[in-house]
């Protein structure tokens, strides 16, 4: 890359490089091609970035990188885990003392990593404990990165999956985003398929199309919770921009493009959003698409956090039960939509979108 003259910077970030970039960085120290593929296989490959530790990279070599670079930016604060063990949540703290949440979740055979994106985040919705103090800054492709390989090394296994559904609205962010997962996924490192990657947005049009035009293998998610303007404006401000009419059609698109099954998520709020009507008129919205819709009974941890910054929103108090969550489904299954109903892994551990990180910042 030509704008890439930062040869002679100590605080280039290894992480935040391409490949190619990479390649041009070491060509810079009079690095010959081939470190660069050495060290990219260290970087993602083995997850490490302490360059004391690539021993096979000559002392002289090692030597020059630490004084121009560095691969590591976020450190582990806490970590709790769940009862049952199936879930690790952990704080990172970056640089300039911001906090993120990182949640490892094992499964059998597929361990899945939900990522940060953004400190904090501006779209506001009423139920999320990621917004209750705004947007402080997107996270860098290194700090994404790093989430991933941290929580990797602490919870002492790899991640098959990467979803982008941790504090942050991803296509808030959609350059450092792609980048991460340019990154990631470059065979000369990670080798990570971008089918493996999902991405969750609260409905950002722009962004979805960009999505299916610049990185089409990627997953997308999209946080509906409502299916008409009026009732999702009340929980989701971001409504005033795109309506579920127009966010339904990007999706729609989105699979014309990319033909990979999106999905709804849509978070049951007790009383206010799961009604038979309610599922009826979300069977009507999203029938004849190739979707899924996943279920999830509001997390009642952000609830609090939503009863303070909100006092209108009187009616978001909490989760569904099982018999309303299941008669929903019902429903929507019975008008050809098919729905799950995801199981709260680590409710027990906040593991809910940004509910952790409010202890720590401020
Ligand atoms: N900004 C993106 C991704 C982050 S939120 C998005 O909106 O999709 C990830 C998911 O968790 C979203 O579906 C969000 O609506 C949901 N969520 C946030 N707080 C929640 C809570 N307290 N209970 C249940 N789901 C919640």
């Amino acid at each position: 890359m030509s704008a890439l003259n930062t040869a002679n910077t100590k605080n280039t970030n290894l992480y935040d490089l391409s490949f190619e970039e990479l390649t041009a960085f070491l060509a810079g120290q009079g690095e010959r091609p081939f470190r660069a593929r050495q060290l990219y296989s260290w970087l993602y490959g083995k997850g490490e970035g302490s360059f004391a530790a690539m021993t096979d990279i000559p002392a002289a070599s090692r030597a020059r990188l630490s004084e121009t670079a560095r691969a590591d930016g976020l450190f582990l604060a806490e970590s709790l885990a769940s009862a049952d063990d199936s879930t690790a949540k952990y704080l990172f703290g970056t640089d300039d003392s911001h906090y993120i949440e990182t949640v490892f979740m094992k499964y059998k055979d597929r361990n899945s990593v939900c990522i940060s994106t953004q400190v904090g985040c501006r779209m506001g919705c009423k139920f999320c404990a990621s917004g209750r103090l705004g947007l402080k800054r997107g996270l860098a492709p290194a700090e994404m990165a790093l989430e991933v390989i941290l929580s990797e090394k602490a919870a002492g296994a790899l991640a098959k999956n990467i979803v982008l559904m941790g504090i942050g609205e991803p296509l808030d962010n959609f350059d450092a985003v792609k980048k991460f997962i340019e990154n990631f996924t470059d065979d000369h490192g990670r080798d990570l398929s971008r089918r493996a990657i999902t991405l969750s947005t609260c409905g950002l049009v722009p962004g979805i199309r960009r999505l299916a035009s610049e990185l089409p293998q990627v997953n997308l998610a999209v946080s509906l919770h409502a299916p008409n303007d009026a009732l999702r404006r009340e929980i989701m401000p971001v409504t005033k921009r795109y309506g579920v009419a127009e966010i339904v059609e990007a999706t729609r698109q989105h699979y014309e493009t990319t033909h990979r099954r999106s999905t709804f998520e849509y978070t049951l709020i007790d009383g206010f959003n799961d009604s038979p009507a309610h599922a009826r008129e979300l069977a009507a919205l999203l029938r004849g698409m190739n979707c899924l819709v996943n279920l999830i009974p509001l997390n009642s941890g952000g609830y609090r956090g939503a009863r303070e910054q909100s006092s209108t929103n009187s009616s978001v108090h909490r989760g569904s039960g099982a018999e309303t969550a299941q008669r929903f489904r019902d429903i929507l299954g019975d008008r050809g939509v098919p729905a799950t109903i995801r199981k709260s892994l680590g409710s027990d551990i906040e593991a809910a979108c940004g509910q952790l990180r409010l202890r720590y910042e401020s």
